[in-house]
C-alpha cells in the first residue's frame, strides 16, 4: 500500500502552496496537458511494476477516485506524535485523500513539519493560533471550550482558495485522536450533498447519531444530552460534498455557540435539516469511527530528573 500511496502523491497541476500536492481532473492549459500525459505515462509504469497490484492501481489511481480532503487540527502536547502517527498510518491506506493538517500555534512546529514530511501523504500544513479567550488552560476541563474551531476554519478557506470547485470530493472534519475504520472512507466518497452515520463511544453512551436507517433516510436519532440540537451528533459523524460546500460561501465554524452545537451550527451554515442528511453505513447499524480519547501525559518522573540535574537526552523527540 505504501508503494501505491507514494504513487498518487505525485504533483500534478501546481494548485496550493509549497506543501500541497493536489490532483484535480479538469487540466485545461498546454502545461497541465504535459502533465497529464507524464501522469498517464507513470500510471503504465506502476501497472508494469506492481503486475500484483493492478486492481487497486485499475480502481484507485486509473478510475480518478472523488478527493477526500480531511482537515484535522492539533496542538502540542506530549502525545501529540503519538497520536498523529496513529492517524497518518490509517490515512496511508486511503487513496486519494488529501489531509489539511492545521496546528493551532503561532508558527508551524518542527515536530509537525519533519512529521508531514515523511508521512507519505498528501499533505497541506497550516497553523493558526486559537486566540487566548477561546483557549482551555492545563486544568480546564475539555468541556468548557469549543476546541478547534479557529483551526477548522483556516482548513475550510485554505479549500474554498485552492481546490477548484468542479474537483469531486467530500470534506470531512478528523480529530487527531479518534479511531477511524478503514472503511469509513470508502462509504464517505460517494455522498451525494452530507451524510451521517453513528460515532462510538461519544455523548456518554455506546454510540451517538443516527440510530436508525432505511434505503438511507435517517428514522431516528440516538442521543441523551440536549436532543434538540438540529443535529446531536459527533464532529467524526458527517461528511459533506465539496459541491455543496462551494454554494455555501459562509459556512463555517463558530466559537460564539452554546455547548455542543458546533456540529449542528456548520451543517445548518450548509442550509442542511435533519431531512437533508442520508444516513450511511449499513443503514447507520455500523460503528466506524470512535471518539477515543489519548490519556494525558504528565510526565511526573521526567520533572523530577530534571529537577535533580539529570534530564533526559533534549535532542530525542517524542
Ligand atoms: N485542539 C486544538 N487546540 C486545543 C485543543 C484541541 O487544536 O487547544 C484540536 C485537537 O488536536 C483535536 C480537536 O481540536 O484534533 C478536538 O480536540 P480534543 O480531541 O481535545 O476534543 P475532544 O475530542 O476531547 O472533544
Ligand atoms: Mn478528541
Amino acid at each position: 500500500m505504501n508503494v501505491m500511496r507514494s504513487a498518487v502523491t505525485i504533483s500534478t497541476t501546481g494548485h496550493g502552496d509549497a506543501h500541497s500536492n493536489v490532483e484535480h481532473s479538469n487540466l485545461k492549459n498546454s502545461d497541465d496537458k504535459d502533465t497529464e500525459k507524464r501522469i498517464n505515462k507513470l500510471k503504465k509504469s506502476l501497472k508494469n511494476r506492481y503486475p500484483s497490484q493492478l486492481d487497486y492501481i485499475e480502481a484507485y489511481i486509473v478510475k480518478d477516485l472523488p478527493v477526500i480532503y480531511a482537515v484535522t487540527p492539533t496542538y502540542t502536547r506530549w502525545t501529540q506524535k503519538a497520536d498523529l502517527t496513529r492517524l497518518a498510518q490509517t490515512l496511508l491506506h486511503v487513496p486519494n485523500l488529501h489531509w489539511i493538517v492545521v496546528e493551532d500555534a503561532e508558527r508551524k512546529t518542527p515536530l509537525v513539519t519533519k512529521f508531514l514530511k515523511y508521512s507519505g501523504l498528501q499533505y497541506t500544513h497550516l497553523n493558526s493560533k486559537t486566540d487566548a479567550n477561546y483557549k482551555l488552560k492545563a486544568d480546564d476541563p475539555n468541556w468548557l471550550l469549543p476546541r478547534g474551531v479557529a483551526q477548522r476554519n483556516v482548513g475550510l478557506s485554505w479549500i474554498r482558495k485552492n481546490v477548484p470547485p468542479s474537483t469531486s470530493g467530500v470534506l470531512y472534519l478528523m480529530d487527531d485522536d479518534n479511531t477511524y475504520s478503514l472503511k469509513l472512507f470508502e462509504e464517505m466518497r460517494t455522498i451525494a450533498t452530507a451524510a451521517v452515520w453513528p460515532v462510538g463511544l461519544t455523548g456518554g453512551l455506546k454510540f451517538e447519531g443516527p440510530g436508525s436507517c432505511s434505503g438511507g433516510k435517517v428514522l431516528s436519532w440516538y442521543t441523551a444530552w440536549k436532543p434538540e440540537r438540529p443535529f446531536p451528533i459527533d464532529m467524526a459523524g458527517f461528511a459533506v460534498n465539496l459541491k455543496l460546500f462551494f454554494q455555501h460561501k459562509n459556512a463555517e465554524f463558530s466559537n460564539k455557540v452554546p455547548r455542543g452545537y458546533l456540529e449542528s451550527h456548520f451543517l445548518t451554515s450548509l442550509d442542511l435539516t435533519r431531512d437533508d442528511v442520508e444516513g450511511k453505513v449499513e443503514d447507520c447499524s455500523e460503528i466506524l469511527v470512535w471518539h477515543t480519547r489519548t490519556e494525558k501525559a504528565t510526565l511526573k518522573q521526567e520533572a523530577k530528573l530534571i529537577s535533580m540535574g539529570n534530564p533526559s537526552n533534549p535532542d530525542i523527540e517524542v
